[in-house]
């Protein structure tokens, strides 16, 4: 079942390294699908990959990831035991926002990659993610640190660690809301939630309601 799964995912990625879908494909050095084990309980959704990320084909490899990896570590969980990704899995140019249409493009593999990892929260970094995830109408200042349930799934809105490299009142703030995802993720409610006849089903079809 897990094989069935990983082996999904990896076609998925081998999928985006070779996808010229939208513009974005033209400029990429690497396309960045994501990283993670395929049993991760959290999933990290930043924005796009940056420059470094670019480089080496991997995500949050930057400043941006070196302090999502402090955050991590703070509340005692290991990077290499979360999935990490984004909304676009090419680099805009000049780190420009990805645009509604790219994202909408690219959106059918982050979906697949939910549905495959079945993480029980997902973490949106920034708006971009947060607007993908919960809707256009949300922002990462209206309603970071507040979960909200799709399904199986919980997705927690966060400021983007990038934020808080450039706005240092903000980093508390993110500190603050990866507590809460420490909470979230001893809160034994959870814990049986996935149990269910058949959970990749029923979360196939909680996520075709999003797009
Ligand atoms: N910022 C993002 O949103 N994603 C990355 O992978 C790196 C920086």
């Amino acid at each position: 079942m897990e094989d069935d799964r990983s082996a999904e995912l990896a076609t998925v990625h081998s999928e985006i390294i070779a996808c010229t879908k939208c513009e974005l494909h033209k400029s990429r050095k690497n396309a960045v699908p994501g990283e993670g084990p395929i049993d991760a309980k959290i999933m990290f959704v930043g924005e796009g990959p940056g420059q470094n990320e670019d480089e080496q084909g991997r995500p949050f490899v930057g400043a941006a990831g070196k302090l999502l990896t402090e955050l991590l570590e703070s509340i005692g969980i290991k990077r290499s035991d979360v999935f990490i990704t984004n909304v676009v899995k090419c680099r805009p140019p000049s780190n420009r926002a990805p645009r509604k249409g790219e994202i909408e493009t690219c959106n059918p593999y982050l979906m697949s990659q939910i549905r495959l990892v079945k993480p029980r929260i997902v973490c949106a970094l920034g708006t971009p993610a947060i607007a993908t995830l919960l809707g256009e109408e949300y922002s990462a200042t209206r309603v970071h640190g507040k979960p909200t349930s799709k399904g199986d799934v919980t997705i927690l809105p966060m400021y983007h660690p990038a934020a808080a490299l450039y706005d240092a009142s903000l980093k508390e703030v993110l500190a603050s809301d990866f507590r809460i995802l420490r909470n979230l993720l001893t809160d034994t409610s959870m814990h049986d939630r996935h149990v269910v006849k058949d959970e990749q089903e029923t979360q196939r079809e909680t996520l075709e309601k999003w797009v």
